[in-house]
């Protein structure tokens, strides 16, 4: 069931770098890592919806995945902006032109907005709310160095279950990759430590 995964949130899908030529290679060889354990993992990519659409292959991956129950699309914003530098309306704008981008590639709605930067102003939870979507800020998020540190501390992925981890694309993978094979070792009950 999806809601019991462990969801790994990964914001700026798909953003071009300088620093990184290829972000379809990146955001690819992301999601492989999520699926080292399918049956506990979820990835949630953050869309850009202007950016995305210059990957069609990225659309297609995520349409496919998301029909085998290995990814949940999610809304990050239109644009890469402050959107609490936007009036309500302009706000409702875009949030509706997101969702045609997700009705036209026949992709769920989403449930939750993560806004650029954690933007949490009082008009865009009523944006929010208006649309049926829950607006995630950076409060309470969870860095990947720190769930690695304390599942091998505690041993405990139980916990884990509908929790979120946070990855942004220009962090090394390291430690989110040692998490989910701590997890995967330690649900197939051969880690007796
Ligand atoms: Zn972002």
């Amino acid at each position: 069931m999806t809601s019991s995964k462990v969801r790994i949130r990964d914001d700026d899908v798909l953003l071009p770098s300088s620093r990184w030529a290829e972000p379809m290679r990146r955001f690819k060889g992301f999601h492989n890592l999520v699926c080292q354990d399918t049956e506990h993992f979820i990835h949630v990519p953050a869309i850009l919806v202007t950016e995305i659409q210059d990957f069609p292959e990225a659309i297609e991956l995520i349409k496919a995945e998301t029909a085998n129950g290995r990814m949940e699309p999610q809304l990050h914003g239109l644009k890469h902006i402050d959107y609490g530098a936007l009036s309500f309306n302009e706000v409702m704008d875009h949030l509706d032109e997101c969702f045609q981008f997700f009705r036209g590639h026949q992709l769920p709605k989403p449930t939750i907005w993560y806004t650029p930067w954690g933007a949490s102003q009082d008009h865009l939870h009523g944006a929010a709310e208006a649309r049926n979507l829950r607006l995630v800020g950076t409060s309470g998020i969870i860095h990947p160095g720190v769930a690695r540190d304390a599942l091998n501390k505690h041993k405990n992925p139980e916990w884990w279950q509908g929790r979120e981890i946070f990855r942004h694309w220009w962090e090394s993978v390291g430690a989110l990759n040692e998490f989910v094979l701590t997890y995967k070792k330690l649900t197939e009950g051969d880690n007796d430590a």
